[in-house]
């Protein structure tokens, strides 16, 4: 019997332009998933995936891709984020790439299971709590992979006991890494059930061999749960902390506090955050989830006053003493809830020109963004690890009266599904304005085009037609009418896509572009 059944099949490891034979494996009324039974014919965009584990390991999800394809879905997904679940359509920059895609992150946690007997120390596969021995990782610094080893034959030679989740029993639980890029400093921490840790020494002195190694930790979590880490945190040897440097400012990084994965993507995120915010001395700035401190305080030398808020109590610690280990002495940490302490602030009567937002995945409180429309800065810039969180705040946000202006997709994690992203909000008033940099060398000033401005033809169609035109959009109708001649303007890469003027704007445009006598 065949059924006509018309929806989306989603099939994972497959590519644009591949030609497959898929079983299906679930069946809804408005879509399906299916797994690869045979490729037909391959898309171009596929490679021989680098990693071992690729197909059991749930890490990655484009090690089968090109990066440059990799890069266009990224870009693509934030664009559908903001034009579907927002409805908004600001000016997409193109996706800016991470450095390295290999080898780029500086965290880690390795499960430690005993499974038939076998020790596996590795990451979960996918949607399960198995245990995939991955040996070498290829997001991760060759270090990991030496103390993974180091860390193996320990607990062989010692006999030490591996946690258990479903009886509860058992001592080593994870394994917790982290390196400082700049410095090349090591944290080995050990996550257990229990309090001690048996024959460390010998671990140490093992682990001294491992260049850069700094610290070792024992982290105490001996609740049934799936969370990681425990809240007790111990130096077994070296100090609790390593230090990276982030922007020129030095960072005291502590277990428990967050800190950016990818070291020299954070520099290009934090810079992107900078440009956005577009400090002149005289701002103050609050940053809204601000971890460790670190996106304010690499901005700290060119703001007036900075005013940081974090619900991780050890995260402020590290704030406040990356403050004074960089001699900034403009800044205040706040420990709470970022809405309780927003709405606190309000009452107290500051009035921040610009407000960094950076929340986690699930996105801003509504009653946050109300808060901070409240406060009414000039600009918001948001910064944040969900494109679909962000465009539901950026279009609660219009509703408050600020507009996203531009929007730069950062790749902080290749390989994987995840992409950062930057966007600035600004606030919707006649009677203040930012100001934003331009690149106009794509343009051909024509003597039409001298006619009006694009900021002119932005107020012409909102007052007329009530429509946010991007300046993207207006020269595009330019071009189209013949009055730019290159039609390069803001492309960005080849091979991005560029979004398209809707049609409602164009007519906008077009009748704007009478008006001012420009066709
Ligand atoms: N801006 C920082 C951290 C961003 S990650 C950086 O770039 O490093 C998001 C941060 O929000 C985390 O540090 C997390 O602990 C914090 N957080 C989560 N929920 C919060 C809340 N309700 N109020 C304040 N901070 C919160």
């Amino acid at each position: 019997n065949t059924v006509k059944y018309n929806v989306a099949i989603f099939v994972e490891n497959t590519a644009v332009g591949d030609e497959i034979l898929c079983h299906i494996i679930k069946a809804k009324k408005t879509y399906a998933v299916g797994k690869i039974a045979k490729i037909i014919k391959p898309s171009k965009h596929r490679i021989e995936p680098e990693c071992e584990c690729f197909k059991s390991c749930g890490g990655c999800s484009f090690g089968h891709i090109s990066y440059r394809e990799e890069l266009r879905l990224k870009e693509q997904k934030v664009i559908d984020a903001f034009e579907r679940i927002g409805g908004l359509s600001p000016e997409f920059m193109p996706i800016i790439p991470s450095p390295s895609i290999t080898r780029y992150r500086n965290k880690a946690q390795y499960p430690v299971k005993r499974e038939n007997g076998i020790l596996k120390i590795g990451f979960y596969a996918k949607k399960s709590h198995r245990v995939i021995d991955c040996e070498d990782c290829l997001l991760q610094p060759a270090e990991f992979t030496q103390i993974i080893e180091i860390i193996k034959n320990w607990i062989n030679k010692f006999n030490i006991t591996v946690y258990n989740e479903e009886i509860g029993i058992g001592l080593i639980r994870h394994i917790y890494l982290r390196k400082a890029f700049a410095t090349g400093e090591l944290m080995v921490c050990i996550v257990a059930n229990g309090k001690e840790l048996p024959h460390s020494d010998t671990l140490v002195e093992t682990l001294k061999r491992v260049e850069g190694f700094k610290a070792l930790l024992l982290n105490t979590n001996c609740s049934n749960t799936n969370v990681v880490l425990g809240e007790a945190c111990e130096a077994i040897y070296g100090e609790p902390y390593i230090v990276d440097i982030l922007c020129g400012v030095k960072v005291k990084i502590s277990p428990l506090s967050f800190y950016q994965v990818n070291h020299d993507g954070a520099e290009l995120l934090y810079g992107k955050a900078a440009e956005y915010a577009a400090p002149s001395g005289k701002e103050d700035v609050l940053d809204l989830y601000c971890g460790a401190g670190t996106i304010g305080l690499s901005m700290a030398s060119k703001v007036k006053s900075l005013v940081g808020v974090e619900i991780i109590p050890e995260a402020i610690e590290d704030a406040k003493e990356n403050a004074l280990l960089n001699n900034i002495n403009n800044a205040q940490f706040i420990c709470g809830d970022a809405a309780l302490a927003a709405e606190k602030l309000k009452a107290d009567g500051i009035a921040p020109q610009t407000i960094i937002l950076d929340p986690p995945r699930k996105g801003c409180a509504a009653s946050l963004l109300k808060t901070v429309a409240e406060i009414a800065p000039q600009r918001i810039v948001y910064v944040s690890c969900d494109p679909a969180t962000l465009a539901r705040d950026a279009k609660l946000l219009e509703g408050l009266g600020y507009s996203a202006v531009e929007v730069t997709p950062v790749d902080m994690f290749p390989r994987t599904a995840h992409v950062e992203t930057v966007v600035l909000l600004s606030q919707r008033r006649p009677d203040t304005h930012i100001d934003i940099k331009l690149d106009l060398s794509g343009l051909d000033v024509t003597a039409a085009e001298t006619k009006a401005t694009y900021q002119e033809i932005k107020d012409y169609v909102l007052d007329k037609f009530g429509l946010k035109v991007s300046t993207l959009y207006i020269s595009q109708v330019k071009a189209k009418c013949g009055i730019i001649e290159r039609e390069n303007y803001n492309k960005g890469k080849e091979g991005h896509r560029v979004p398209k003027c809707p049609k409602e704007k164009e007519d906008a445009i077009m009748d704007a572009l009478r008006h001012f006598k420009m066709i």
